[in-house]
């Protein structure tokens, strides 16, 4: 494998920090998450974030339909020039405005990327959130965002970030890497997070607006209990807030980290039925 640092070194650029440019160093770390990314998913790979092709060219060699997205100008230009890549079809895009409907609307697609780390979360909550989401998404995030990703009810990572995601996905926590994998080297640690879409979200709920809503509300305020919450963020009478608490077979006094994604899903429909 090219080092990152050498394809950077011959062109004369170095790493943007704006850009969250940490290049993956090691060819068998590559080989692994592209094995992982490519074990069920389906031929049509979407990858975020290409950079110098160190994870593109491992994935391109178990994925025969590969499509790269890469912000930075200099980067495109270079993976458009290897020889080694011609097979993967390059997009000069951002990823935070990429038209993923688009994509989709080919048929059953997947996704994988070491993604920019002040971009990752808005890129994985619009995916998850699609209609036409993809299958798998198999991405490195920091490691505490993949807590939040993976959180369960009651523990202190867990908010309406790990909702968002496990309401139609299957989160799991594949293998994480220290500062030394990458270059230049981060601050923080990194985890490789598979995220597998259910056959059916854990709950379906009525309106799945409402649904989001509630679930933000619910830990806008984390020190108030969920009634408080609820009737300050989302702006209801009290009494409406508590009866739909009650109906849900839930206590007002509770707080929003202790209820899961099918107690949420309970009070959002009783708080759609009594809101009309
Ligand atoms: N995949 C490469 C690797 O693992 O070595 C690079 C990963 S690096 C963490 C993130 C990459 O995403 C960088 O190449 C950066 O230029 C690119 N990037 C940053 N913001 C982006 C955006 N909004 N849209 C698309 N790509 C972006």
């Amino acid at each position: 494998m090219t080092h990152a640092r050498a394809q950077l070194d011959a062109r004369g650029l170095t790493p943007k920090k704006s850009l969250g440019q940490n290049f993956l160093m090691d060819a068998g770390v590559c080989a692994r998450i592209a094995r992982v990314a490519c074990a069920t998913a389906p031929t049509r790979m979407l990858e975020i974030g290409a950079g110098t092709g160190a994870l593109t060219i491992a994935l391109a060699a178990l994925c025969s339909d590969l499509t790269a997205i890469e912000i930075d100008d200099h980067l495109i230009s270079l993976l458009r020039e290897r020889e080694d890549l011609a097979n993967v079809h390059f997009v000069h895009a951002d990823a935070l405005t990429f038209d993923y409907a688009a994509f989709a609307a080919s048929g059953p697609w997947s996704v994988a990327g070491n993604l920019p780390y002040n971009i990752a979360t808005p890129i994985v909550t619009r995916l998850v959130e699609m209609d036409d989401a993809p299958e798998t998404l198999v991405v490195m995030v920091q490691r505490d965002v993949a807590d939040r990703f993976a959180a369960k009810p009651g523990t202190p990572m867990y908010g309406s970030l790990s909702i968002a995601v496990q309401y139609s996905f299957d989160v799991e926590r594949v293998f994480t890497l220290g500062p030394n994998a990458f270059f230049p080297r981060p601050k923080i640690d990194s985890t490789i997070v598979a995220f597998r879409k259910r056959a059916q979200p854990v709950a379906p709920v009525r309106d799945i607006t409402l649904f989001r809503q509630v679930v933000r509300a619910a830990f806008a305020y984390r020190r108030k209990t969920l009634a408080n919450s609820l009737h300050l963020a989302l702006g209801h009478s009290r009494e409406l807030i508590t009866a739909a608490i009650r109906q849900s077979a839930l206590s007002p006094e509770i707080r929003g980290e202790q209820l899961d994604i099918a107690a949420f899903a309970r009070l959002a429909d009783n708080l759609a039925a009594a809101s009309i």
